[in-house]
């Protein structure tokens, strides 16, 4: 409850068109709002802003302290949609975080970002696509698959007790959602949300229905979570 009532005061201190600084002491706690499709930002307790493959929906409105991109295909890169950047914003794709088969990390001290394989499909070479696992300073962790098939690291990422895993399941330029599921078993996420579900759309909700794992959560396109 008092998480809540937090977090909206901290949402309502960046609609006033406060920066980072305004939710100092706020305590809000981290938010995660899901765009649709591809895209993801994460609001951390701290006040980081952190965009993944901004494309779909809304809420590119808070200045930008971090932008991932996962590859080049145009449903993930619509970076110019990020008019706000604080002034050390930094903008990390798939050309930086993966040269000549090496994965780097970045440690931002708010938040360690790590590239790890994804891809691994016709449609997605894996020489060229990341996943993103983010962690953040007190240790709640969100993998975002990026658009990929199984990848051999899925079963070493099952030891890292993620918390987040959003993962991709459209079937049409990915795999499918019996796929996906396997993944998820692989990757063993406190939460299983899929995402980028129905190229096209922000959402389907029907599909994301069709998601049968244990530990799902279904975040419709447009609605933000607290991360704990
Ligand atoms: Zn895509």
């Amino acid at each position: 409850m008092k998480k809540t009532l937090c977090g909206i005061l901290s949402a309502t201190l960046f609609l006033a068109g406060c920066g980072s600084a305004a939710a100092e002491g706020a305590a809000p706690g981290h938010r995660l709002l899901y765009q649709g499709h591809g895209s993801l930002r994460i609001v951390t307790a701290e006040g980081k802003v952190i965009y993944i493959d901004p494309y779909a929906g809304k809420g590119y409105d808070l200045p930008a302290d971090l932008i991932l991109v996962s590859h080049g295909h145009q449903d993930h890169t619509a970076v110019d949609l990020i008019k706000n950047r604080n002034e050390d914003c930094r903008i990390i794709t798939y050309k930086e975080a993966l040269v000549n088969g090496e994965y780097k990390t970045y440690d931002l001290g708010y938040a360690t970002v790590e590239a790890v394989q994804a891809g691994n499909n016709p449609n997605h070479d894996i020489r060229s696509c990341v996943g993103w696992l983010i962690t953040l300073a007190d240790g709640v962790s969100v993998y975002a698959t990026g658009d990929t098939s199984t990848t051999d690291q899925m079963a070493e990422l099952g030891s890292r007790d993620i918390h987040y895993a959003f993962i991709v399941c459209d079937g049409i330029y990915n795999m499918d959602m019996d796929e996906a599921a396997a993944c998820a078993k692989l990757i063993n996420a406190r939460h299983s949300i899929p995402y980028h579900m129905a190229p096209g759309k922000p959402f389907d909700q029907a599909r994301a229905e069709l998601f049968d794992v244990p530990n799902r959560l279904i975040v419709p396109a447009g609605k933000e979570i607290t991360l704990e």
